[in-house]
């Protein structure tokens, strides 16, 4: 079998040794309960403070803004609808983009359901959102908008800090969420500089385990919580703390940012050294912008006269791992809102493939899994019109 290549980080991440080798330690020796008041309490609770304060430091914010939740998707429930709740008489009005992952799509489904008004903003060619549409889009009753850092299927870079300020420009009182889960890692995000009230970001995407999720909530800003318990993180978050995910989480954090300019370097090159020579290939285009103002760890690929899934699977074949689409959010099939809302043609909607990389990948990787490419597609293409 040929060597393991794992193009699927976006999906998730393998955790680093040194983020296992801390869990394992807790896991085994600093087991207590945060909440309980005897030695064993108070060492798990150092290890949450601990991570707090690293945390704090990346994004340059006091420990005391930031919550652990089990996911992103959980840390973008609370931001929407302990927002909506909490915010609701000063309007019900929440502005959103199209492209957004599920886990705020949906929310604001549900949201729109008990009555808020939801607005979906469009993007362009390249998946990105207008901050003069945003500036527009906000009114008087606007208590919320979530726009995403990073896009999970294409890699688009949005405008944040343009955004941010054009929102408050607008109407100060409106709540800015940033669905950071994809950006967190890779870009470097100061909530405050930015304008932002509430962020999310997600362990398993950083190389740490899944079950853990970060959410910041900005001094001053009003979100009700949606769990109901013990009343653990002042209340925010009932639920005995995940304590060894969120010490692997802030390691994780802490490795990934301590290096994060090189690496980051490294994985533009990757990016361009595969999309050079994936393109050369008869009928393959790249979806949305490449280089410096693209996301460095996202590739998406849309490849003429082959389904997704077949590609997928002969890549699997090869001990080669990728998604069709965004496939972060579950393994039924759907039609992705982003490849939608970016104009794609219909030919491609169904074989477009996501190759995503991480500090773990190397050159090698990404001209193997060109080489299989390039082998593969005249094949497949002959026989997928037998
Ligand atoms: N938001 C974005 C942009 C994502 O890519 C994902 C996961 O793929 C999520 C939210 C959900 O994160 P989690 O899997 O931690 O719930």
């Amino acid at each position: 079998m040929a060597r393991e290549i794992y193009l699927d980080n976006s999906a998730t991440t393998r955790c680093f040794p040194e983020v296992v080798a801390l869990m394992d330690r807790i896991y085994l020796e600093e087991y207590g309960n945060p909440s309980s008041l005897h030695h064993k309490g108070v060492e798990a609770e150092r290890e949450i403070r601990s991570a707090k304060e690293i945390l704090a430091d990346i994004l340059k914010c006091s420990p005391r803004n930031l919550y652990f939740t089990s996911c992103g998707t959980e840390s973008d429930n609370i931001s929407l609808i302990g927002g909506a709740l909490a915010n609701q008489r000063d309007g019900k009005h929440i502005i959103t983009t199209k492209i957004e992952h599920p886990a705020i799509l949906e929310t604001c489904k549900y949201l729109a359901s008990q009555g808020f008004e939801i607005t979906y903003l469009p993007v362009d060619a390249d998946g990105l959102v207008s901050p003069e549409d945003v500036k527009n889009a906000v009114r008087e009753d606007t208590i919320l908008v979530s726009v995403m850092h990073t896009n999970n299927e294409i890699g688009a870079l949005e405008p944040i800090a343009e955004i941010g300020k054009a929102i408050k420009e607008k109407n100060p009182k409106t709540l800015f969420h940033v669905d950071a889960v994809q950006g967190f890692g890779k870009s470097l995000i100061h909530p405050k500089q930015m304008k932002i009230d509430l962020l999310s970001a997600s362990g398993h995407k950083i190389h740490a385990p899944k079950g853990v999720g970060l959410l910041y909530i900005g001094d001053g800003v009003r979100v009700r919580n949606i769990l109901f318990g013990g009343g653990q993180q002042n209340g925010m978050r009932s639920g005995t703390e995940n304590v060894a995910g969120i010490a692997g989480m802030a390691l994780a954090a802490k490795m990934l940012y301590d290096h994060l300019d090189e690496e980051m370097d490294r994985l533009y090159e990757m990016k361009q050294r595969f999309i050079d020579q994936a393109t050369k290939i008869d009928g393959v285009h790249v979806n949305g912008k490449t280089g410096r103002d693209s996301a460095p760890h996202v590739i998406s690929l849309s490849i003429e006269g082959v389904r997704a899934e077949v590609l997928l699977h002969a890549l699997e074949e090869k001990n080669i791992y990728v998604s069709a689409g965004s496939a972060c959010s579950s393994n039924r099939p759907h039609i992705s809102e982003t490849l939608l809302a970016i104009g794609t043609p219909k030919e491609y909607l169904d074989s477009t493939l996501r190759f995503s990389t991480s500090v773990m990948n190397t050159d090698e990787d990404m001209d193997d899994a060109a080489a299989a490419l390039a082998e593969l597609l005249p094949f497949l293409r002959k026989y997928t019109r037998q």
